[in-house]
């Protein structure tokens, strides 16, 4: 540390230099985060003094965070259910696994050695969470469509099986688990099951709204105990903020934190109040209305980027459920790189050579995709 502090507009430059080095949105395409809404930033900044973990201090904050709670779970077709705010999908999986462990336990079902099922395209913080507690996960096969298949799903089921996730939607393909046949196979076995929707979250219940036909995912579906939905992705929020819920309180509590003093629903102890206000400032200003406008924007959106990837003689791999592009590209990791080199954020799918995956989301504009569809075929042909 300097013996002597540097003057603010000194530190402020440093800084601005620094931002000045991050890819500008606008050529980010791999990214299903995005700029967050103004309003988000301006509460974010309001409440960046504030602590959730210290609740007998931040009264006011901790109301906002349960509204946003209510607003999340209304959204997600259970009023009456529970959950918490949290820094992301990561923890919020976590605290699903958690709370599904708990739930075996206090009904004498624990296993010594616990399963999880999940398909093949289940995002990878659950490796991460399958580590740190000690669950064998159950890979199992993905279906023509890539999406998890219910009779392998039931084909797995062990005395062992602690859950089963399902994806609603994958962040590698875009593609919706049907949730509510992977729940029916479930019924007779009483298995938790999970909705990880931490990128579709936001954008099926609007895009269903639209007339788009995609599945149920959410609490609607009979079975489902527990959902990840992230703010921080579609639902315009900064980061960092993520959300985990359950069907009712019974499942919440079956979390291993729920019992300290003070009670702790979270991972995190200290964190921060600004990503509350902000999710609540960004919900409250747009409503159900301005998601369902920038949901068709969205769609709209990617079906101009497949058209000019169509003209351009690109094929697809997958017909896009949300809005993620995964474009046949030969030597797709070359010309990724080649794109990087050139300002632009695309990546690359492990499970298909050739391919490029492309996010469209708020900052990915008609004019970002007339911009960048040449740069691809610029790239693809040096
Ligand atoms: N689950 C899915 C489906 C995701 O797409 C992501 C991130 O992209 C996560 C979980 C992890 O979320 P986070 O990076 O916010 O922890």
């Amino acid at each position: 540390m300097r013996p002597t502090g540097l003057p603010v507009t000194a530190v402020r430059e440093e800084i601005a230099a620094a931002l000045a080095e991050d890819v500008p949105w606008s050529r980010v395409l791999n990214s299903i985060c995005t700029e967050p809404h103004p309003v988000a930033v301006e509460a974010a900044r309001a409440a960046a003094h504030t602590n959730l973990g210290d609740v007998r201090i931040f009264r006011g904050t901790k109301r906002v965070e349960r509204k946003v709670v209510s607003l999340l779970l209304e959204l997600l077709g259970r009023p009456q259910g529970a959950g918490s705010l949290v820094s992301g999908g990561t923890e919020a999986n976590l605290l699903a696994v958690l709370a599904a462990r708990g739930d075996a336990l206090r009904t004498g079902r624990l296993s010594d050695r616990p399963e999880v099922v999940v398909g093949s395209t289940v995002h990878f913080s659950f490796d991460k969470i399958f580590a740190a507690l000690g669950v064998t996960p159950v890979r199992v096969p993905v279906d023509d469509g890539l999406r998890l298949a219910p009779e392998s799903v039931e084909k797995a089921l062990t005395e062992h099986t602690l859950a089963v996730v399902a994806t609603a939607g994958s962040s590698e393909l875009g593609v919706v688990d049907r949730v509510d046949d992977i729940a029916a196979v479930l019924e007779p076995h009483g298995v938790w099951l999970h909705v990880d929707a931490a990128t579709g979250g936001f954008v099926i219940p609007f895009a269903r709204e639209l007339g788009l036909p995609l599945p149920r995912f959410d609490f609607s579906v009979d079975g489902v105990r527990s959902i990840t939905i992230d703010p921080h992705k579609y639902g315009l929020a900064n980061v960092p903020a993520g959300a985990v819920l359950f069907r009712d309180q019974e499942a919440r509590q079956a979390d291993s934190f729920f019992h300290g003093t003070p009670a702790h629903t979270t991972f995190l102890g200290t964190r921060p109040g600004s990503a509350a206000v902000a999710v609540y400032a960004v919900l409250e200003h747009l409503g159900r209305e301005g998601f369902v406008a920038i949901t068709r924007t969205n769609y709209e959106n990617t079906r101009h980027l497949t058209d000019r990837l169509a003209e351009a003689g690109y094929g697809l791999i997958i017909r896009p459920e949300l809005n993620i592009v995964v474009v046949r590209v030969p030597n797709a990791v070359e010309v990724s790189d080649l794109l990087d080199t050139r300002g632009w954020i695309v990546s690359t799918s492990k499970r298909f050579e050739d391919a490029v995956r492309i996010v469209v989301t708020r900052h990915v504009t008609r004019d970002v995709i007339e911009e960048f569809v040449p740069a691809l075929i610029r790239a693809d042909h040096d």
